[in-house]
């Protein structure tokens, strides 16, 4: 077996097992090793009856004093076994599997493992495991991994491939980092660290292994980075551009609002960087609501006046169709007669084609996508300024890959993600920096509250009462169905839930990663025209998002996400004049969950929250609790990994020093690696 081995060549797996692995994006034996788990789930300690509690999965402990019955239902044995600790009773059922009365002998002890739900006055729980004791005993504190699955692929499956494929040892005996840096950032050996973070052995294994994983991500994206940064470098012939005050004069006038400060700076120090003979490649920051679109669309403008093409590149689909839209709107508000032309992947060949054909016609044409425009073979006239907005969900190639489409077009970078300066520097090699520190001071502040499931009902009044004044809400969850392995609110279920919480009249819909993009851009563009008035919704719409007439942000299972994250989702809100609210529902009782929400209670400033937040989290908090989904890392996370960032960054800089190319004999396997992680770099795409 090699790591290039399809992933049919394993034992076990058939055709269809393998259409079902791709679907997940594995091909190859190497694709679902570096797929690493989601999360772990940890078998809990066991409780008594009468602790046992509603809609959470749980190990109960039953001390049979009576035997099971086994009933039937429809034709259907159904076994029921039932249960008591003190005042407390728990019934305890099986369908269609009668041989349980057998297993459950009295006065045995036994450990059930399963979900319960109410059931008059007692807990009544469905199809549990069973183990005993000791059973019990050897899983419990165990960390079993869990996998991104597609309907049809169970967890159960994933494990089996993968253990299957590391039974073969020699697949991974070949550590590409060089010992001298292993030893001196004492790191774990990488076959070691691919077993661990798939099946650790306890938790200290798992930290370690996660530890080494982390180093290389960080590692392998900053060398590739210098080195392609070298190759695109040489390119220097840049566009110079037209960006006299006097053309930009007329447009601030029309425009609905005075730019602040920081808008007028960064705009400044872009237009410098456009009129030089040197390419610009310039990364701005800026929190949520800090106003980079109109600051991409005026630099945009400045090189369309010069008679030349630019491109904006969004993450989604949903965000590509609303700059559309905005750039439309900007064009008829300020009376200019500049092409903006879409270019997706939903788009029919043919309107693709026609895409392509005034690309060519235009060449002043402002062009807004996805990845589609370097996907496909999408060719501009003239390039001259590639902006991407929310940068982090592309690799380091595919923004050179776009570059090189040009001749060497002016490079704009913008993210809304708060990396300390320092970090930010390392993350995008020499880009220049520019920060947005400021929001439009007409807005009025989120209102933020912090509360536990009590306080839905109360919630869902509010909404209605927004809604009813014209406005409208998005209510987030973890999920986009239920599943058996975790925990949490999922967007199909509460739709239902919600229609029966608000009045009949008013429109609610459903947004989440697994829709068509096409169905997404419709579900957008309904609510921006307040068609629909609540939108439930995953994480989808964390990024970029721009819709100022909502003035509700409810977030359930607030305590899953990172606090970057949810200020990016608060984000959402408090785009417009009206005062807006953001209610995170808290649906655990640990203290230190609670303890963190506080943070975004006191605090609406992205930086202080990021670095808050990893000041909080301890070292066992790195699963389940991602930053961000946007970033190009599968594991590493920039804010919770600084160390390991820093740490990365000076031996990258320290190996180039002394071998610049990569080319002597040791670093052989490095080399290999790298080239390897580009190819796969170009497909890396999170959306
Ligand atoms: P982000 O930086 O998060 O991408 P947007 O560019 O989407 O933010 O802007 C958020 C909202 O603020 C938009 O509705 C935009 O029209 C508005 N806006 C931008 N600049 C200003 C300003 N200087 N004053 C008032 N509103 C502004
Ligand atoms: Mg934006």
């Amino acid at each position: 077996m090699e790591l290039t081995t399809p992933i049919h060549g394993v034992k076990g797996v058939g055709a269809k097992t393998e259409q079902l692995f791709q679907k997940t994006g594995v091909y190859t034996v190497g694709d679902i090793l570096l797929r690493f788990p989601r999360e772990y789930a940890q078998f809990p300690e066991p409780v008594e009856i009468d602790e046992a509690v509603a809609d959470k999965r749980q190990a109960v402990i039953l001390r049979v004093d009576a035997p099971a019955v086994v009933k039937r239902a429809r034709s259907m044995p159904v076994t029921v076994c039932a249960g008591r600790h003190g005042q407390a009773q728990m019934e305890f059922v099986w369908f269609r599997m009668p041989y349980v009365r057998n297993t459950l002998k009295s006065g045995e002890t036994f450990i059930l493992y399963g979900r319960a739900q109410q059931k008059g006055t007692g807990l009544s729980m469905e199809q549990p495991a069973i183990y005993t004791p000791e059973q019990y005993g050897a899983l419990a504190g165990t960390l079993q991994p869990v996998y991104g699955l597609t309907a049809g692929l169970t967890n159960n499956l994933y494990r089996k491939t993968l253990r299957q494929i590391l039974l073969d040892e020699k697949i991974l005996q070949r550590d590409h980092l060089p010992d001298g840096i292993r030893k001196k950032c004492r790191l774990a050996e990488y076959n070691y660290a691919v077993s661990q973070i798939h099946f650790p052995d306890d938790f200290e294994a798992l930290t370690q292994a996660r530890r080494r994983l982390v180093f290389d991500e960080f590692f392998l994206f900053i060398l590739a980075m210098r080195l392609q940064k070298e190759q695109v470098q040489k390119l220097e012939n840049a566009y110079e551009i037209d960006c006299r005050e006097e053309l930009l004069e007329p447009l601030l006038e029309k425009l609905p609002y005075p730019l602040t400060g920081a808008q007028r700076r960064v705009l400044g120090e872009i237009r410098d960087g456009l009129c030089g003979p040197y390419v610009m490649q310039r990364l701005i920051q800026g929190d949520v609501g800090s106003g980079k679109t109109v600051v991409a669309f005026l630099a945009m403008y400045l090189v369309s006046r010069s008679g030349c093409q630019s491109a904006i590149m969004a993450p989604t689909e949903v965000l590509a169709a609303q700059h559309y839209e905005t750039f439309t709107q900007y064009c008829e508000l300020f009376g200019l007669h500049i092409p903006v032309i879409l270019l997706t992947g939903s788009m029919t060949a043919k309107q693709k084609r026609n895409a392509y054909e005034r690309m060519q016609l235009y060449r002043n044409a402002m062009v807004i996508g996805t990845h589609t425009l370097i996907q496909e073979r999408a060719e501009f006239a003239d390039l001259a300024l590639v902006v991407t907005d929310e940068q982090h969900r592309f690799g380091v190639r595919q923004r050179e890959t776009l570059a090189l489409k040009g001749y060497s077009p002016h490079i704009l970078v913008m993210s809304a993600t708060p990396i300390p300066r320092t970090l930010a520097i390392i993350l995008y090699g020499d880009m220049e920096i520019s920060v947005i520190d400021e929001v439009p001071a007409r807005r009025l502040p989120v209102k933020n509250c912090v509360v536990g499931t009590g306080y839905r009902k109360k919630a869902y009044e509010f909404i209605a009462k927004e809604i009813k004044n014209g406005h409208q809400a998005y209510v987030i969850c973890p999920l986009v169905e239920a599943s058996e392995h975790t925990e949490g609110e999922n967007v199909t279920d509460y739709v239902e839930k919600l229609r029966q919480a608000l009045p009949s009249d008013v429109c609610i819909d459903v947004l989440h990663g697994k829709m068509k993009a096409e169905a997404k851009n419709r579900i957008m563009e309904a609510f921006a025209k307040n068609e629909i008035q609540a939108l439930v919704s995953t994480t989808v719409v964390e990024v970029g998002v721009n819709v100022p007439n909502a003035t509700v942000m409810m977030i359930e299972d607030a305590q899953r996400f990172g606090l970057a994250q949810l200020h990016q989702l608060r984000g959402r809100v408090g785009r417009g004049d009206a005062q807006s609210y953001c209610i995170m529902i808290n649906t655990s009782d640990a203290k230190e969950a609670g303890k963190r929400l506080e943070v975004l209670n006191k605090t609406n400033d992205g930086f202080k929250i990021a670095s808050e937040d990893l000041k909080m989290r301890g070292p066992g908090d790195f699963f389940g609790i991602r930053q961000s989904g946007d970033l190009a890392f599968q594991l590493a996370d920039v804010y919770q990994d600084a160390r390991e960032l820093q740490q990365a960054a000076e031996e990258a800089s320290a190996l180039l020093a002394d071998d610049p190319k990569l080319s002597r004999p040791e670093h052989e396997k490095l080399r290999a690696r790298l080239e390897r992680y580009l190819s796969e770099d170009a497909g890396r795409l999170n959306l």
